[in-house]
């Protein structure tokens, strides 16, 4: 196969659309938005060959805002619907996003049954540990002892849902969890993620600055992960799942030597052959 042609070099600011975000002034993800379009612009993609879908919530405005094709999609849909994009697309790099409500509580099955399937795909959540978008409930990340919620009063006694070790057990290939108070850090981060040729599932730590103010202080609370003393990336991985739920950085990847699932683009194109054979005789 002949080399890709070379692209002309990018800027962050060719992938944001001239839409103004509505996000509260403060919130988390205005840095999110950076670092993805910092991320695209370091591995100088074309902006007609990447896609964008979302759930809803705040986090998942987040295709409006740029400059590439997106998909607003249903609440905790946005994986079932990139997942039939990449099938049909495999050409397209596929980024999805969206918040903690939207994909570990409604969309919380598409979440483990995605890190099964292995799709070539990025899934950024941003995590705020509150439902912002209608008005400040509690959602699967929320502390079992916040009591802000009218609906919560006395805290949901719930333990939390924990996003990076059920990535983990479902098998997912690429785990990283990353803050948007650090921007550089998480567009690092990203284009990892967005190279790694399967489901990469990126856990962002972004304050939602009005129904969760007390967040404004993980700026002094977050840090990034010291270099593992293991060559065993479970044993690395289990290390920063069982330590600081604050700390940044990868927690798990594949070595490329055990990637053995097939990815759902390949089980397309085998389905494609198989058909084609058929009709064939
Ligand atoms: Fe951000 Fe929270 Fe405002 Fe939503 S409600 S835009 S998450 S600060
Ligand atoms: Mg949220």
């Amino acid at each position: 196969m002949p080399d890709p042609a070379p692209q002309p070099p990018r800027k962050a600011k060719d992938y944001k659309s001239d839409v103004k975000p509505i996000w509260c002034p403060g919130c988390g993800h205005f840095a999110v938005l950076s670092a993805i379009t910092k991320a695209l612009a370091q591995l100088a993609l074309p902006p007609e060959q990447i896609a964008l879908v979302s759930g809803i919530g705040c986090s998942s405005r987040l295709p409006a805002y740029t400059h590439v094709y997106g998909f607003h999609g249903v609440h905790g849909r946005a994986l079932p619907v990139a997942t039939g994009l990449k099938t049909a697309r495999p050409d397209l790099t596929v980024l999805v996003t969206g918040g903690d409500g939207d994909g570990f509580s409604i969309g919380g099955n598409h979440f483990i049954h995605a890190c099964r399937r292995n799709p070539d795909l990025t899934y950024i959540v941003m995590d705020n540990q509150v439902y912002g978008m209608t008005k400040g409930q509690a959602s699967p990340t929320t502390a079992p002892d916040w009591t802000q919620s009218k609906l919560t009063p006395h805290g949901t006694g719930l333990p939390r849902f924990n996003p990076a070790a059920i990535a983990l057990a479902a098998g997912a290939g690429f785990i990283a969890r990353g803050f948007s108070g650090d921007p550089t850090g998480l567009a690092q981060l990203l284009v990892e993620a967005i190279q790694y040729p399967g489901l990469a599932f990126v856990h962002v730590l972004s304050p939602c600055v009005t129904f969760q103010p007390e967040q404004k202080a993980w700026k002094q609370r977050v840090h990034q992960q010291t270099e593992s003393t293991t060559d065993d990336p479970l044993v690395a991985a289990q290390r920063m799942l069982q330590g600081d739920p604050m700390t940044t950085g990868l927690i798990f990847r594949t070595p490329a030597s055990v990637i053995s699932r097939p990815d759902v683009a390949d089980q397309a194109a085998t389905l494609t052959q198989m058909r084609e054979q058929f009709l064939s005789g």
